[in-house]
């Protein structure tokens, strides 16, 4: 018996998940189709991925280009909107199987409110939701009766680990972490760097947001948040190990001491199919890893004093109530900041730490709360970085 073929909405196509899951649903039209896509601001690519894929809706986010790509898809059979609403709307849409939530930060967590909600399973790669609002959501998922699927790729391998062990308790989880480009560093070295270093990634390709996170090792802190919510863990249950070449994705420790990894070469595809064709597994022709080509893989201890980052995320994520969101919102103010050369490397780190020290601490938020506390941080944030002395060195000669 064949199987329906899924209706997918992606939501933030034009980025660097949002491509490659296209690339997915183009390699299996008789299992999904984009049935929506939406972007920010990049009105080309999307007119492009909209022809190529007739969805039955394209989203233009930034409204100042809604005329121009209503007009470049007007010979075809596609409805296109404008605007931040619509895709909040948009994403309950009957038809809808699957959202694969692919936009970058906070923006990301309304939409997966309402998707869920409206009974569609998530293919969560924003991971900011779950940060902001992991209690809130994985709550409300269990009440809608909706899989939270996760596409980051630590989280896929968790998941793909866990499956058949539904009775087994985790005695704890192990993510792993690349390093990113300046792991063995030190703070003094830090001090130093510029966007154009930390833009460069050892082993991903990836949104510029995420990868400054992986840089600062914020990824991975703001993964152990996710990986509690999306596993029902305590902060003393998640580990981290640095693993340079990352090819185990991460491990799960079950109670016997039995350790299950799940391992691949570095291809974001993978997960991305994983969560879309979930429980099943499709054959593909993604490049194989081959053992022989890795003599060496090697495994050590996440430096969370040089890192102060990881070290917060912990902290917020044992505070709980609006902590991670304070850390969320100043991370990504501070992210924003440093990509257009206003701070250094290590101010993001200050930016986070104060707005930690200052912002109204809220136990049990609400939905209300999370925007408030989320509007007040970047307040807060932009103000200190308005008040920070530029750096000492000079970007221009890095
Ligand atoms: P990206 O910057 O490449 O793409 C972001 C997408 O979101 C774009 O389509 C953009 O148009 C859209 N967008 C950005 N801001 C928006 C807003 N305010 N409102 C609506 N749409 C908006 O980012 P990415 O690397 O694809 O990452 C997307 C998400 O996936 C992030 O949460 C990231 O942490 C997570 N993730 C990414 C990777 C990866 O390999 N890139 C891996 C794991 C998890
Ligand atoms: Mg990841």
């Amino acid at each position: 018996m064949s199987t329906p073929i899924k209706n997918i909405a992606i939501l933030g196509s034009t980025g660097s998940i949002g491509t490659q899951t296209l690339d997915v649903i183009k390699d299996n039209p008789g299992l999904f189709r984009a049935f929506m896509i939406t972007g920010f601001t990049n009105s080309y690519l999307l007119i492009q991925q909209a022809i190529a894929f007739v969805p039955e809706y394209v989203i233009i986010c930034n409204e100042e280009k809604y005329a121009e790509v209503k007009a470049a898809l007007s010979h075809l059979p596609i409805k296109v909107l404008g605007g931040y609403e619509a895709i909040k709307d948009m994403v309950t849409h009957q038809d809808i199987d699957i959202v694969l939530t692919a936009m970058v930060g906070f923006a990301g967590l309304e939409p997966t409110i309402n998707a869920i909600k409206a009974g569609k399973d998530i293919a969560l790669a924003n991971k900011e939701t779950l940060v902001v609002a992991g209690e809130l959501i994985t709550e409300l998922a269990k009440e809608h009766n909706v899989k939270i699927l996760p596409v980051d790729s630590e989280h896929s391998a968790i998941f793909q680990c866990l499956v058949g062990e539904e009775n087994n308790p985790i005695e704890k989880i192990i993510l792993t972490a690349s390093g990113g480009p300046f792991r063995g560093k030190t703070t003094e070295f830090l001090a130093g760097v510029t966007r154009e270093h930390a833009l460069k990634h050892p082993n991903w390709v990836m949104g510029a947001k995420i990868t400054i996170d992986s840089a600062s090792l914020m990824n991975k802190g703001l993964e152990v948040i996710e990986a509690k919510w999306l596993f029902g863990l305590e902060a003393e249950q998640i580990d981290v190990i640095v693993h340079p070449q990352s090819i185990v994705h991460s491990l799960v420790q079950f109670e016997d001491g039995s350790i299950k990894a799940q391992m691949g070469l570095p291809d974001m595809k993978l997960p991305i199919q994983y969560a879309l064709s979930y429980p099943n597994r499709v054959k593909n022709n993604f490049k194989r890893f081959d053992f022989v080509n890795y003599p060496n893989l090697t495994f050590e201890k996440a430096d969370m004093d040089t890192f102060r980052n990881l070290k917060m995320a912990y902290e917020a994520l044992n505070r709980k109530g609006n902590m991670p969101c304070i850390v969320n919102a100043a991370n990504e103010v501070a992210v924003a900041a440093f990509l257009k050369n206003e701070v250094g490397f290590l101010a993001m780190s200050d930016i986070i730490e104060t707005c930690m020290a200052r912002i109204a601490y809220v136990a049990q938020p609400t939905l209300a709360d999370y925007l408030n506390t989320d509007k007040e941080t970047r307040i807060f944030a932009q103000n200190l970085i308005m008040q920070m002395p530029l750096k000492a060195y000079d970007f221009n000669e890095k």
